[in-house]
């Protein structure tokens, strides 16, 4: 037997389960996304205000910067040669914005895999929502603490574990991990509810995820924690560039002694290449764009609001409060084909199975953007 039958195996088993992932050929022009010729209405994305789809700012980006300005490459970590000015600009930009400390990674994942583990040494417990993103299970999983999960979004069994380990003199420290959107069910942590608790006990620590929310929720687009007026109160508020800024990067808002703190402990920022500088003052100018999109939170939430009770009036689960609204299927088969069946007519809609998401609760995933018209999604819904 040859040594690769055994990867073989296991693809053959993801295959017949539906479960099988493969990239896809894709362009893209505008909203629209042409695969294998077929043209659709991209409800995939998570362009979720159109920053990245829209040429005209690229245009209005690269006039700004001359070639000179347009490196490509940091060319080494920034505690070597590569703190370069735009990475301290950004930090200041995003600093005056929300008010604390900033401190920038090379990707969400990154910053996940990378914060935890410095933070959490053997006498910290974790306590994290049973439904966190990969990256934050991976980074717990390489931290020496202790996790425990609570039942997702249910703050009544947080506060039982903190009753139950707070007073515990092992732990001298409790990082509570939660996302304020959810990226697969596309519902919402009570944040408000959630710095209260926190507030009872004095060994606890907020960190929290805020990959869909940033640009989303919040007068000035800074996330839930801004709509919740709790930006202070998140002791690590976390989040990335990757998803409707446009860019690529994550960043942390913090006191400034644990950047301090981070720079010196944290393995891929310490180990990796910078981002290129010319990422860094894009995000800048996506950034700047982004606080005084308004008008695109709005429409974005009003759409949300409409399919999700479009969704549910056709009889699905549907738990999203947000721009991420998925239709719960169960069967990953059922799932796959739905989704072949609305592509078919127009709507790029992709399935999510295991192991993204929890056995039978395969599902079609819609993401909304603010460039998406009612009519468009009451045309899509007809079809479910
Ligand atoms: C997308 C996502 C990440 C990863 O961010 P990248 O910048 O894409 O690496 C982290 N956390 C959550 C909740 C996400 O949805």
């Amino acid at each position: 037997m040859s040594l690769l039958d055994h990867y073989a195996q296991q693809l053959e088993q993801l295959k017949r389960t539906a479960n099988l992932r493969q990239f896809q050929s894709n362009l893209q022009h505008g909203r629209m996304i042409q695969i294998h010729g077929q043209r659709m209405l991209n409800l995939s994305s998570n362009d979720y205000l159109g920053l990245a789809s829209d040429v005209s700012l690229r245009e209005e980006f690269f006039d700004l910067t001359p070639v000179t300005e347009r490196r490509m490459s940091a060319s080494s970590s920034r505690l070597l040669t590569g703190n370069f000015p735009e990475y301290e600009q950004l930090e200041t930009s995003l600093s005056q914005a929300f008010g604390r400390a900033a401190l920038l990674f090379n990707s969400g994942y990154h910053m996940n895999i990378g914060i935890l583990p410095a933070l959490a040494d053997s006498k910290t417990l974790i306590l994290a929502d049973k439904l966190v993103h990969a990256s934050m299970i991976d980074g717990i999983r390489l931290s020496s603490a202790k996790a425990v999960r609570y039942r997702h979004n249910d703050l009544a069994h947080l506060a039982r574990l903190l009753e139950q380990y707070h007073d515990d003199a092992q732990i001298e420290r409790i990082i509570v991990v939660t996302e304020s959107i959810f990226s697969m069910d596309g519902d919402e942590t009570d944040l408000a509810a959630l710095v209260q608790l926190k507030q009872r006990y004095p060994k606890v620590m907020l960190y929290v995820d805020e990959a869909h929310a940033i640009g989303v929720r919040g007068e000035q687009g800074l996330g839930c924690a801004e709509q919740y007026a709790v930006l202070e109160q998140v002791d690590f508020l976390v989040g990335t560039f990757g998803k409707t800024l446009a860019s690529v990067g994550g960043y942390l808002i913090s006191h400034p002694l644990i950047r301090d703190y981070l720079i010196n402990h944290m393995r891929p920022l310490i180990f990796s290449t910078a981002q290129p500088p010319l990422n860094m003052a894009w995000t800048r100018f996506m950034f700047q764009k982004m606080l005084q999109m308004q008008a695109q939170r709005q429409h974005l939430q009003q759409i949300s609001q409409e399919l999700k009770v479009q969704v549910e009036a056709k009889g699905y689960a549907c738990p999203s409060t947000s721009q991420i609204v998925p239709v719960i299927l169960g069967e990953s088969e059922k799932a796959v084909q739905k989704a072949q069946q609305l592509q078919q007519a127009g709507f790029y809609i992709m399935p999510v199975r295991p192991p993204t998401v929890p056995q039978n609760s395969s599902r079609l995933r819609i993401c909304l953007t603010a460039q998406i018209q009612s009519s468009e999604l009451a045309q899509c819904v007809a079809l479910l």
